[in-house]
């Protein structure tokens, strides 16, 4: 029998979990992502902060899947979703291509929202991708050796001044460990300034920390960080943000420009533009973030052959978190695989709520898991453990225990490697348009054709 085609959309969780479960089911799975890697998110702050290499929290997709025969991967961006011709087309510096598929899973996830003002991107990276976190890692290394530089104090100040915008977990990990790495761990390295005096400020619309926390962890995260010197302005809306600072409105009506060179936007999701599609093909619907409303069984209505998955679906109010993802892929794998040997999964997908979890600092965290609430050591241990469990790869595992190992025990950050490029690129690409295609391939492909 012709073995069925399945197209998955995107190495993330979802996709990876999908083809990964369907390893030994009659299938010919093409896998087509437009970045390299399987990207672990959950670890992208320390990534920008120094502490893993971005190898470690993002090893090779068609390296994790080399040992799996039916598995092809493909680099491209998907453009284009015919739900009618069942077709898929992707493109990668001006090349095209279209796949056809039998069953279509797409797990293509969310990109960062800046609630209409995308103008605040060029000076506040958001966190979701490889390029974000070695942008990031080179503002904030960066923005201290300027300051090292400088012989204006007025200058020195902003930029000592690290602002973090959004308080849910990203938020919170990231500016804690801005804190650390200004309060302690480089205050050495420096002669000319004194990191300390570094202001690091986390600003949120919200009146909580970590807001989807019990009332009890999200007080405990907030004095957590106060303690290591953030200063936590809460009821704080952006209402401007350019190269220079931040314009913030707070609930009391009062209002306050902070100056600040280096911004992190960690405040909003918005899910990938292929659930529009999606939903405006098959008449579905897309919520208020761009999620694609799915059947129980995780496909799109009216097309049983359509799975969407992790940050892209919405169903029955899940989360954005990794668990909701992976059981998905996990689930979608098993349905495709079942109705392939007549034994079809008839029960909907479940998801297993398995807790929530945030560090805060240096050997301190808050952790939910069903009715238990941890904190300090306790929870951060269990941070630490499960986030070795979920990364892919032993060699990835052993790499990352050894540098939690030598980062908190010995207090250092060994991938502190920034390239003036990574600190530019963003910019440069806008500068040269959306459309803006690098020559390089072309040219070899027209070298190779004239020999
Ligand atoms: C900074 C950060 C921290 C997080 N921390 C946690 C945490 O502590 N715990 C937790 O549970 N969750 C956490 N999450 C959320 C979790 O990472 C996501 O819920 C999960 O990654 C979603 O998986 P996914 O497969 O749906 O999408 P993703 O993992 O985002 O994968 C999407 C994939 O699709 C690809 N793609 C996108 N568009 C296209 C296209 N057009 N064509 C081809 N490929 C495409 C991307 O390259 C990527 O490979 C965090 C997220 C972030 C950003």
């Amino acid at each position: 029998m012709e073995r069925r085609r399945v197209v998955v959309i995107g190495s993330g969780f979802g996709g990876l979990f999908t083809t990964k479960g369907l390893a030994d089911a009659p299938v010919e799975i093409t896998l087509i992502s437009k970045t390299v890697s399987h990207l672990f998110q959950p670890l992208l702050y320390q990534a920008a902060t120094g502490i893993l290499s971005t190898g470690e929290i993002a090893p090779a997709t068609r390296d994790i899947l080399r040992k799996q025969p039916n598995a092809t991967v493909l680099l491209a961006e998907v453009t284009g979703i015919d739900l009618t011709s069942r077709m898929v087309t992707a493109e990668k510096l001006g090349h095209t291509i279209t796949v056809p598929y039998d069953y279509l899973v797409v797990a293509a996830g969310a990109g960062q929202s800046y609630f209409g003002n995308d103008q605040f991107e060029i000076f506040a990276p958001g966190m979701k991708t490889v390029d974000d976190a070695l942008e990031l890692r080179a503002r904030i290394f960066g923005a201290l050796e300027m300051a090292e530089l400088s012989d204006s104090e007025e200058e020195r100040e902003r930029l000592l001044t690290f602002v973090v915008v959004g308080a849910g977990p990203t938020g919170v990990e990231m500016v804690g460990q801005i804190a650390e790495l200004t309060r302690d761990v480089l205050v050495r390295s420096f002669k000319r300034i004194d990191t300390r005096q570094a202001r690091v400020v986390l600003l949120d619309a919200a009146d909580a920390v970590l807001p989807g926390f019990t009332p009890k962890l999200s007080a405990s995260a907030k004095a957590r960080l106060e303690k290591i010197g953030v200063e936590v302005r809460l009821g704080a809306r952006v209402t401007g943000l350019d190269e220079t600072g931040v314009d913030v409105s707070f609930a009391d009506g009062s209002t306050e420009r902070i100056v600040a060179s280096c911004k992190v936007w960690a405040a909003g999701v918005q899910a990938s533009p292929l659930g529009k599609q999606l939903a405006e093909q098959s008449g579905g619907e897309v919520d208020r973030v761009g999620r694609v409303a799915v059947q129980p069984d995780l496909t799109l209505p009216g097309h049983p052959e359509v799975f969407v998955l992790g940050d892209m679906m919405s169903l029955d109010r899940l989360p954005g978190v990794a668990q909701v993802a992976l059981q998905g892929g996990k689930y979608t794998a098993r349905k495709i695989a079942g109705e392939l040997a007549g034994q079809p999964v008839t029960e909907p997908f479940k998801y297993k709520d398995k807790g929530s979890m945030a560090v805060v600092s240096q050997f301190g965290a808050v952790a939910q898991v069903g009715k238990l609430s941890l904190t300090g050591f306790v929870a951060w241990a269990a941070w630490l453990g499960v986030h070795l469990v979920y990364l892919v790869g032993f060699k990835n595992r052993l790499s990352t225990l050894l540098k939690w190992a030598i980062t908190f025990l010995g207090r250092s950050r060994s991938e502190r490697v920034t390239t003036e490029q990574q600190l530019v690129g963003r910019l440069a690409r806008k500068q040269l348009g959306d459309d803006f295609q690098p020559s390089i391939w072309a040219t070899f492909d027209s070298d190779r054709e004239q020999r």
